[in-house]
């Protein structure tokens, strides 16, 4: 098997990057291939054994064509800048155009320290990347723009964290690394040369309608924006919690990137926060829409050089596309909920539909009810089986007041609709509902379970069976039962993830 290689980044942008090897590693064995993706990759699973696999996924066996390289970056974590991170422990092997014709990066992570790592033992342990792996493909087949993992390798290494891990090696697939911090690096050493053939890259890549044109990088910052909106109004639909969205973090090609601390929201509170190290809550649930933002606003500040000659004139174009997040994100965020609620947005005041949703997820709030079951169970209400919904609540007094009020909405949406006769139009709405409100997220007792069997006794059933069920979230197969309901509360409440695994 090989991949069929263009390497585009490390052909046009040297300078960008530092050319590096991986490490080798003493005892390469292959814990998980993702068959799906090397598939799209055009790469065909069978045609190799597990060895071959576990040589060339660990970087001991390079596969042709590849051009390792660290790239540079460099971001505000937590508000703070760091003028240099960038690939630590990462490598860039090259990239590949899929199936559908679009071009991913290949790289690696744990593959040892490279020239930028700082210290850092470059490496990284079996339980954070198989984390990467459950997380990551939960998020794809919830349909949310992500990185996925290809494969994970352990490698015969041991990882020392606060104990001895065993060490591994991912395989990550992204439609590119290239981050906000990307831009922020070369704009803090007031390169605009470098910030100017950054952008053209990242244009061609991403938004090549708008290679050329007048004012293209303005509409470049504006098309970042309008992903990071739409992203980041599907995390809040499924209660993700990215955990560490520093600029660095923040992919421009609008797909969730480094699952480190993320998890998901159980219970629905907009103050939670899971990461250890987050300890004033800055990239809590509800401060996520504000914190891409902010991000935002770091980008445009990279690319202000390039949108005009005078100053001020560059600040004021660039104000103006960031002053425009707020509609973007609520438009994007209005139809998330619209879905939830089962409603098309035909009839119906913008206005009127958001106050609905936060009437709701108030009673949510209040009620401390699981914020997946409740969406999931609103949709069986809407084909006439409220009970499970009203069994999450000890009082149902606000739910029962709310209800009315949503059908009302429903009812005048199905009067503009002609459909044969209303049972069939509940039964279309409960099934669009099902489709859009997951039954099925990585719990975080359930993943925690699965990684500690597998990182502690080697046992990798509990994870491979975590992740057939999470490969159909919005599916009731009773078989996956076990994964539906929510940790106890005190497990969520004493629930803490870390960064930098
Ligand atoms: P992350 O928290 O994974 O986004 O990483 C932030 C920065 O720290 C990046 O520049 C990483 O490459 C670097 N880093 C994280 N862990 C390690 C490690 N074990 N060794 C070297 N660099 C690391
Ligand atoms: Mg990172």
């Amino acid at each position: 098997m090989s991949f069929t290689f263009d390497n585009s980044f490390a052909r046009e942008l040297p300078g960008f990057y530092v050319k590096w090897q991986p490490e080798q590693v003493p005892e390469p064995r292959l814990l998980y291939l993702n068959h799906g993706l090397a598939e799209e990759l055009r790469l065909d699973p069978r045609q190799h054994d597990a060895a071959t696999f576990a040589a060339m996924l660990s970087g001991n066996r390079f596969p042709e064509g590849a051009e390792p390289i660290a790239q540079v970056y460099a971001g505000h974590q937590f508000g703070h800048f760091s003028p240099q991170l960038g690939d630590g422990r990462a490598l860039l092997l090259g990239e590949v155009i899929d199936r559908h014709g679009q071009r991913r990066d290949i790289a690696f992570k744990g593959s040892g320290p490279t020239p930028i790592a700082r210290g850092g033992d470059g490496k990284a342990a079996v339980g954070p990347m198989l984390r990467e792996v459950l997380i990551g493909e939960a998020m794809h087949a919830l349909g949310i723009p992500t990185t996925r993992a290809l494969a994970v390798v352990t490698t015969g290494e041991s990882v020392h964290r606060e104990k001895i891990l065993p060490g591994a090696t991912l395989t990550r697939v992204a439609v590119s690394h290239i981050r906000v911090g990307s831009f922020e690096y070369h704009a803090a050493r007031g390169d605009r040369e470098r910030v100017r053939q950054l952008a053209d890259y990242a244009i061609a890549r991403h938004d090549p309608g708008l290679t050329g044109t007048k004012g293209c990088y303005l509409d470049f910052l504006c098309a970042v924006m309008e992903r990071q909106a739409a992203l980041v109004a599907q995390w809040m639909g499924v209660g993700f919690i990215h955990g560490v969205m520093n600029t660095d973090n923040m992919s421009i090609a609008g797909e969730t990137i480094d699952y480190g601390p993320c998890a998901f929201m159980e219970a629905y509170d907009p103050e939670t926060v899971f990461s250890s190290i987050d300890k004033l809550g800055r990239y809590a649930y509800q401060h996520q829409p504000g914190i891409a933002l902010w991000n935002l606003a770091r980008l445009a500040e990279s690319l202000l050089p390039l949108l005009a000659d005078d100053a001020e004139e560059a600040v004021a174009l660039a104000t103006d596309v960031i002053a425009g997040f707020h509609g973007s994100y609520r438009r994007h965020w209005l139809g998330v909920l619209r879905t939830k609620m089962g409603l098309n947005g035909r009839v119906g005041s913008d206005d009127d539909d958001i106050a609905l949703a936060e009437e709701w997820l108030a009673l949510l709030q209040n009620g401390n009810a699981d914020f997946t079951l409740a969406w999931r169970y609103l949709a069986h209400a809407a084909d006439g089986n409220p009970a499970p919904l009203r069994s999450l609540f000890a009082d149902h007094r606000a739910l029962d007041a709310w209800l009315p009020k949503w059908q009302a909405r429903c009812a005048a949406e199905d009067a503009c609709t002609t459909t044969d006769e209303s049972r069939s139009a509940a039964t279309a709405r409960a099934q669009s509902m099902r489709r859009v409100n997951p039954w099925l997220i990585p719990r975080n007792h359930c993943v925690e379970e699965a990684l500690s069997a597998a990182s502690d006794e080697n046992d990798l059933g509990p994870f491979e069976q975590l992740l057939a069920a999470l490969g159909t979230p919005y599916d009731e197969n009773v078989e996956f039962a076990r994964y539906a309901p929510p940790a106890p509360a005190s497990f969520t409440a004493a629930y803490c993830t870390f960064c930098g695994t």
